[in-house]
């Protein structure tokens, strides 16, 4: 298998503080790789280094074998690279139907005729991952009235209809109830069919539940240990780096 995303001596410190030291890190394509760690540890700046939000100090990252690091996040993302960050970011004032039609890509020069007809191919898309995300019966409601969770399943569809071959999720169950990060969850082992990711998150019962490959666990910048979800939850160096964080690790079963 080839690797997706290749990661080697990545660093960036802020006023001195070293946030990320990543001496090495790679995902397969089609992965599901579960970023886990205390506060602090570096886990969204790392995902702001891969849609180049934040500029590493030095190191590599090669996507599909070509550096993305110095590039514009706009560049990244065409190149497909989808970000979904921890706090929804979704536009309130329009329709969920017409947050999805933005994130499409248009066959080019579409935006130069004001009258288009919007081909079926992407009409179809869009109902799809609408089923896919659970938002079918709210097409027509204003993005700004759905609940947190449907904000971000929405914001998942997003990346999903940018054709993001790695997606970024920042801690997508944060705020959810149990049975909608269940459904999280569910959407995004769905999710790996078609697309690599990679979810940061801090609930535990939530990444047993969608840590079906490898879990990284990052303890100040640096990579502290990656294996299963019963191999890093058992691990010494892992339960210490967690002890008065008053982050829960353990499982309470
Ligand atoms: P995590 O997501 O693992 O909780 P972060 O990546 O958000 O951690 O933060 C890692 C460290 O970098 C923290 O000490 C945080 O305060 C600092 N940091 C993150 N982003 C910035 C920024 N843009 N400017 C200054 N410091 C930052
Ligand atoms: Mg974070």
């Amino acid at each position: 298998m080839s690797s997706i995303l290749e990661v080697s001596q990545l660093k960036v410190a802020f006023g001195g503080v070293q946030a990320l030291d990543l001496e090495s890190f790679s995902i397969q394509k089609n992965e599901l790789r579960v970023i886990i760690g205390p506060n602090g540890a570096g886990k969204s700046t790392f995902m702001d280094i891969l849609c180049g939000k934040t500029q590493a100090d030095s190191g590599e990252a090669l996507f599909r074998g070509e550096s993305i690091l110095g590039l514009k996040e706009v560049d990244i993302a065409e190149m497909g690279i989808g970000r979904k960050f921890q706090k929804p970011s979704v536009f309130t004032s329009l329709t969920v139907y017409d947050n999805m039609l933005l994130a499409c890509r248009m066959p080019k020069g579409i935006w130069h005729s004001l009258f288009f007809k919007i081909n079926s191919e992407i009409e179809d898309k869009i109902h799809e991952v609408a089923k896919k995300v659970g938002l079918e019966s709210e097409m027509t409601h204003l993005a700004g009235s759905l609940s947190h969770g449907q904000k971000q399943w929405l914001e998942i569809a997003i990346v999903v209809l940018q054709d993001a071959k790695l997606m970024l999720i920042d801690e997508p169950a944060a705020g959810m109830s149990d049975k909608e990060t269940y459904r999280t969850g569910e959407l995004i082992l769905n999710l790996m069919q078609h697309h690599s990711i990679i979810v940061i998150e801090h609930d535990m019962h939530f990444v047993e539940q969608i840590a079906v490959d490898k879990v990284s666990v990052l303890v100040r910048g640096k990579l502290l240990t990656e294996g299963s979800f019963n191999d890093v939850r058992n691990d010494k160096g892992v339960i210490e780096s967690y002890l008065g964080t008053g982050a829960a690790l353990q499982l309470t079963e």
